[in-house]
């Protein structure tokens, strides 16, 4: 989509630290990370929100993602967190869905 800051990012048209790609998820480094491990996973179709989504099936695939890459990362067993913001309140900034793979440090509860 044009204008979309993530969608230039799977066209590598803006470069980022990429994690995993395939046919259906992009998977890169936060810009900003909040955490020592900060991957954010998106699927390669734009998607305003999680309220636009179609198919659920591809929420759940990008969970699988995201723990394949905790495992990947070493931090399946000390945990991690799968953040979701949707809409102002939860500070959500870019509108193309993303979920936050968060871990590598102890995460507070509950989050800010
Ligand atoms: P939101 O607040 O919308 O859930 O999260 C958007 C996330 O995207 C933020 O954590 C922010 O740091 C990240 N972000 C925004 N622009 C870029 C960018 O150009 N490159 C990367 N790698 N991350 C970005
Ligand atoms: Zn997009």
């Amino acid at each position: 989509m044009r204008d979309c800051i993530f969608c230039k990012i799977i066209e590598k048209k803006v470069p980022s630290k990429l994690v995993y790609e395939d046919d259906k998820v992009f998977a890169f480094e936060d810009i900003n990370p909040q955490a020592p491990m900060h991957i954010l996973i998106i699927p390669k179709q734009h998607v305003a929100n999680i309220t636009e989504v179609k198919d659920y099936d591809l929420v759940g695939y990008i969970y699988s993602i995201a723990n394949k890459l905790a495992e990947q990362k070493g931090i399946a067993k000390t945990g991690y967190r799968v953040v979701l913001n949707m809409g102002p309140d939860a500070g959500m900034a870019v509108h193309h869905l993303h979920f936050h793979l968060l871990g590598g440090r102890a995460l507070h509860w509950p989050p800010g």
